[in-house]
């Protein structure tokens, strides 16, 4: 049902309801509901547990009407674009989750612990073949064997 309204005194709820001459209808509410019953907002759609008792009509649940709990309203949005989420096992949508995800593998940050990955390997390659080439190397030529081999294996690794 449509949420209209709560009465002056907060103690009675108005619904739309097109089946009255007014074309509305007010409820009490179960007590646990107080607090709820001011959060919502007009116009709302939602579903109601209604029982008959001694004073009226009274709602003893309130949930919005085709899900299974209430959700403070303006929280199942995405953070980032605004589109409403279906449930808020995520806190945006499935584009802006791509897109961030892409934003976070291409960030400076990223990069840069890619690149040291790459030196790291690299060095370790290049520290390798030293040990192999032991005894054999010019140990004059060292330095420019290693800007050598930094080079051919920075070919291998990209
Ligand atoms: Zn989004």
């Amino acid at each position: 049902m449509i949420f209209l309204a709560r009465s002056k005194e907060g103690n009675l709820l108005k619904f739309e309801d097109k089946s009255k001459p007014l074309g509305y209808v007010w409820y009490y509410f179960d007590k646990p509901l107080e607090a709820l019953t001011k959060t919502l907002v007009a116009n709302t759609d939602l579903d109601l547990t209604i029982v008959s008792g001694g004073k009226g009509e009274t709602i003893m649940a309130i949930k919005p009407a085709n899900t299974n709990s209430f959700k403070p309203t303006g929280s199942l949005k995405c953070l980032r674009c605004g589109t409403p989420l279906k449930d808020d096992t995520y806190k945006t949508c499935y584009t802006c989750s791509m897109e961030i995800k892409k934003e976070l593998q291409n960030s400076p940050e990223e990069k840069e612990k890619q690149t040291s990955i790459k030196r790291q390997a690299i060095m370790h390659g290049v520290a390798r073949t030293l040990i192999a080439l032991q005894g054999q190397v010019d140990v004059n030529n060292v330095g420019s064997l290693i800007d050598m081999l930094y080079a051919k294996y920075q070919e291998k690794v990209g």
